[in-house]
Formats: C-alpha cells, sequence, structure tokens
C-alpha cells in the first residue's frame, strides 16, 4: 500500500486547509513540550506571525529518563486547543500508548507517533483503525525498509492518511545527538507515494544546525519540515539546545521559503 508500484501519484495529506504532499512545503514548529499556557501561547503566535502552518508541543513526551519532565498529559492537550482556537494553526501532537490514544485524538488534528515507538505494532494498527493523519517518525535504528513497513501496518487497517517524517538515525558520531539521514526523503520518494517531511531539531540536537539542514531537506525535496521553537531555550524543559529563539525561526522561515520557490 505504501509502494509508489502501486500507487504512482503522490498522496496528498489533507490537514484542515493545508496540503502536505505533492510539491507543497509546509512548516509544523513549536515547543518540544507543553510546559504552560505563557509558553505555549507566546511560542504559537510567535510561529504563527513568522509563517508556521501547524502547532507543535508534546503533552505526553517519551523522555530517556523517567525522572525527566514527562509532559503535561491532557492539561496540556487542552492548552494546544486553545493555541489552535487562537492562532487556527492545526495541532501535532504525539501519542504515545494505547491508554492515551482516544483522549490524544480526540484533540489533536495530526497523530504523531514517535521514533521511540515507530515498531509499537499495537499502536500503529490502532492509528490504522482511524481515519486522522498521522506524523510517523523514522525509528532511532530502523532501515528504510522497516521505516516503510511501520507505515504499511498503519495503511493496512485502512487509514491511508501517512506522512513520514526523517529525524536522524543512531551512528558513531556523536557531535550530534543522531545523524540526519537526508539520503532518505529521495529514496522514500523513489520507493513510496508518502509525504515526507525531515526534523533536523532532533536529527542534530544542536539548535546552530537547524536551519542550515532545513534548507537542506527543502533542496532534497522535503514535503515539510517540524521544528522546535523556544522563546527562552535555556528554560526549556525538555530540548532547549536545539530549540530556535523565535528571530532564528523567523530567519529559517525566510530561507526555506526562497528555496521551495526556487524548485
Ligand atoms: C518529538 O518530536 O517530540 C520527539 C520526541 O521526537 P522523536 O520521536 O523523533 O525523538
Ligand atoms: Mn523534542
Amino acid at each position: 500500500l505504501a509502494s509508489r508500484m502501486f500507487h504512482p501519484d503522490d498522496t496528498v495529506v489533507t490537514v484542515g486547509e493545508h496540503r502536505i504532499g505533492g510539491g507543497n512545503v509546509v512548516v509544523i514548529a513549536g515547543p518540544c513540550a507543553v510546559e504552560s499556557e505563557e509558553q505555549l501561547m507566546t511560542i504559537a503566535r510567535i510561529v504563527k506571525d513568522y509563517g508556521a502552518h501547524m502547532l507543535r508541543g508534546g503533552a505526553y513526551k517519551p523522555r530517556t529518563s523517567p525522572y525527566s519532565f514527562q509532559g503535561m498529559g491532557e492539561d496540556g492537550l487542552k492548552l494546544l486547543k486553545k493555541a489552535k482556537e487562537e492562532t487556527g494553526m492545526p495541532i501535532v501532537t504525539e501519542v504515545m500508548c494505547l491508554d492515551t490514544f482516544d483522549v490524544v485524538a480526540e484533540y489533536t488534528d495530526i497523530l504523531q507517533i514517535g521514533a521511540r515507538n515507530m515498531q509499537n505494532f499495537a499502536l500503529l494498527k490502532k492509528a490504522g483503525k482511524c481515519q486522522m493523519p498521522v506524523l510517523l517518525k523514522r525509528g532511532l535504528s530502523a532501515t528504510i525498509e522497516e521505516f516503510l513497513m511501520s507505515a504499511e501496518y498503519i495503511m493496512s487497517e485502512g487509514n491511508p492518511n501517512v506522512i513520514l517524517c526523517e529525524r536522524g538515525i543512531r551512528t558513531f558520531e556523536t557531535y550530534t545527538r543522531n545523524t540526519l539521514d537526508l539520503s532518505a526523503v529521495p529514496l522514500i520518494k523513489e520507493l513510496s507515494h508518502l509525504p515526507i517531511i525531515v526534523d533536523p531539531s532532533h536529527a542534530t540536537g544542536k539548535w546552530s544546525m537547524v536551519e542550515p539542514l532545513s534548507r537542506a531537506a527543502i533542496a532534497v525535496g522535503a514535503d515539510g519540515l517540524i521544528i522546535e521553537v523556544h522563546h527562552q531555550p535555556e528554560l526549556a524543559l525538555s530540548d532547549g539546545a536545539q530549540s530556535l529563539k523565535p528571530e532564528k525561526f523567523g530567519k529559517l522561515m525566510h530561507a526555506v521559503q526562497k528555496i521551495s520557490a526556487s524548485i
């Protein structure tokens, strides 16, 4: 179902007035985690002003340490809804497990399945049983074949609305958090009709690399970007080091718009 062989035309996933795939560039931006009303509303207004199309923000966070901030849960979802009401931006937030699936689905426009859950087959099947758009992130050490097979799990249950996301993979390199595999973009375009976006924030773990790799991602044919932005990265409860300050995000938007207009 995910293969280009059986479906030659690009899939376009519609979210409100936005279309992901088929040559559009969609930018999803916002904090790693929803931390408070003030934080989320501030960041939502900023990214909207700079031209972001959708708002990201985790309410349930898959943290490496159980002692780190785990997210605001349903209170965070309520804040995302409020930010959507004010800005009009659709919401992208992660669904981590079956227990919280229904509550997340009630609030969000796109269900994000995180890298750590790319092979949570029960979760993939559950996401396949609804018709909501699913943003499926590549697993930490997943091959392209495994990545596409996870998309196949969702599609084989009846949901064709899958958006893939390259977010870097584990390699021997330690300067960056992960290694961004940009070859995944043209490769997936050959193998599949599904849209693919790039997450340079989690791929690098370093804010200074986010803009250059965003430019590269668009140049190589990505259908969009998902970018972490924080107005006070030094105070962020998660992923501050990779979060762009507002002006830097504005600069990124400008650069990306120029590149996408020229290709
Ligand atoms: C995220 O986007 O918030 C996230 C946790 O990303 P990943 O699953 O790619 O690590
Ligand atoms: Mn993050």
